[in-house]
């Protein structure tokens, strides 16, 4: 197995992978709050994750990926509850507003062609385990209760395990006690540090539970500590999720799991860098977002057209996943070159035939060229999963395939052997490890060219017949299916509505 390297934001070094069971990787990923449409930002965080897990089943591991879904109260600074926002704006049930973002997520999962994880815990049907959790750090003597809520003694913790309340976030607890003196709420608690394990339900919360303190719900950070540990142990390999996440959340994460088991609950943390817009990171709470729809569409004063979901998928790539990445135009219409370029020259490559007579026995330097770049390729995953440095080594390995097709070089310089791997590796890179899909290519596509094409031949050699009949019903079957036909001064065009 090959080695990998990668960067672990406990230690802030690239360290080797280690497994705790050999040839298994557990990881756990801070899944959406399903309260409105997930934006851009955290689909580039789950497509950088869809690539590691891909990645770790490419070199034979198996994998237990584990993805939440935060379908329960959500305190904001304010006091506010994320879900709980969502229900009042639409005036559904909060189970009504979680099941219909949660589709949309995955639907979006789905256009963005990333592997689903194997499991997708939701915190609304572990509340039993997250009541149990809070009694174990009850009884460790990490919590106190106030009024029907349970809060986590955050000094008390950290005096007892000094250097752990802070090692994700990276920063020392001063800084992490001033950051807190300001949130609001804080009249119940003993320290501005302490956060709530366990929330009295008010009046107005509407997803409540029994509990042995009162009718309420569980906190936020509670949910991923209780779900990880349940399904992946009590310590497994790796944590991941956007770097916004390291503190409050992860931090407090961490200090549950230590309160309740004893131990540090990831081996590796793996942070994902932000999306911006405009500069900016994207964030619903201000407003600062760009939905993958508008996008799509190209229906967004930010963009001046449409780009498909792959184009933006390749442009995600072609940045590392810990580089901040600024959604621009200008960069958005150079991936979309570079993403067809990248299909042109693999559908070309595949193309290319492998002829075994060419193989004079010997490698020569175009060979070991390629096979320098395909080694390049692997080593940029191999480097903390470098996608960046994996498409450049393909767009180094694409030149040769152009030389080739436009006889540059010759066929014979380059071993069968040699071609059909590089073949491989473009097919594994671009599809399985990338998971991107040729949209001009697709089967479905070229399906629909052929026949619309076929159709509309049928239809002019009717029409120069002046069979207006048939001209007539072929426009209207096609109207009836969605499509519409337009003559125009440079030929016949058709469109597919909507
Ligand atoms: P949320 O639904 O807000 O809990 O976020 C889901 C995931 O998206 C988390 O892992 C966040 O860290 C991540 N995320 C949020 N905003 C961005 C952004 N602008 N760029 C990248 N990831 C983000
Ligand atoms: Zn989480």
């Amino acid at each position: 197995m090959r080695s990998l390297k990668l960067y672990n934001t406990l230690s802030g070094k690239k360290e080797e992978f280690k497994p705790i069971a050999p040839g298994h990787v557990g990881m756990y990923v801070c899944g959406p709050t399903v309260y409105s449409d997930a934006h851009l930002g955290n689909c580039r965080t789950y497509v950088s994750f869809d690539v590691i897990h891909r990645y770790f089943l490419h070199l034979g591991y198996k994998v237990r990926y584990v993805r939440n879904i935060t379908d329960v109260g959500h305190l904001t600074d304010d006091g506010e509850d994320r879900m709980a926002k969502g229900t009042k704006i639409a005036q559904l049930e909060p189970m009504e507003v979680a099941q219909k973002y949660t589709v949309g997520f995955h639907e979006m999962m789905r256009i963005f062609n990333t592997l689903p994880p194997s499991i997708e815990p939701r915190a609304t049907g572990h509340i039993p385990e997250q009541i149990e959790m809070v009694e174990e750090i009850l009884r460790q003597g990490y919590a106190y209760e106030r009024n029907g809520s349970v809060y986590f003694n955050v000094p008390k913790f950290a005096a007892e395990h000094p250097g752990v309340y802070g090692s994700v976030s990276g920063r020392v607890l001063d800084d992490l006690y001033a950051e807190t003196r300001a949130l609001k709420n804080q009249e119940e608690k003993d320290h501005p540090a302490d956060f709530a394990i366990w929330m009295k339900a008010r009046p107005q919360d509407l997803m409540v539970w029994n509990s042995p303190w009162s009718v309420g719900f569980p906190g936020w950070h509670l949910e991923c500590s209780a779900m990880s540990t349940k399904y992946l142990g009590k310590t497994f390999d790796i944590h991941g999720g956007g770097n916004d996440l390291k503190f409050p959340h992860h931090e407090n994460e961490v200090a549950q799991n230590h309160g309740a088991c004893g131990c540090h609950p990831a081996n590796y943390w793996l942070h994902t860098n932000m999306l911006l817009l405009n500069g900016k990171k994207m964030s619903k709470s201000e407003g600062n977002t760009i939905t993958p729809h508008e996008l799509f569409s190209g229906d967004s004063p930010f963009v001046s057209k449409g780009y498909s979901p792959m184009v933006v998928k390749f442009f995600m790539l072609m940045a590392h996943y810990r580089s901040t990445l600024d959604i621009t135009d200008e960069a958005l219409l150079a991936a979309e070159k570079g993403f067809r370029k990248l299909m042109e020259t693999n559908r070309l490559l595949q193309n290319l035939p492998v002829d075994p007579n060419d193989f004079d026995g010997s490698e020569s330097d175009t060979d070991r060229a390629i096979l320098a770049l395909i080694e390049n390729a692997y080593q940029g995953m191999d480097d903390d999963f470098n996608t960046a440095v994996a498409i450049a080594a393909l767009n180094e390995m694409g030149a040769y395939v152009h030389k080739l097709v436009n006889q540059q070089i010759d066929a014979g310089e380059i071993a069968p052997w040699v071609l059909e791997r590089l073949k491989g590796v473009f097919n594994l890179f671009i599809s399985d490890l990338f998971g991107l899909q040729d949209e001009t290519a697709s089967g479905d596509n070229n399906t629909v060219e052929g026949l619309m094409e076929l159709i509309l031949d049928i239809r002019s050699n009717a029409r120069s017949q002046k069979d207006w009949a048939t001209s007539d019903k072929i426009r209207d079957a096609l109207a009836a299916v969605g499509i519409s036909v337009k003559d125009g001064k440079e030929g016949v065009s058709w469109s597919k509505n909507g």
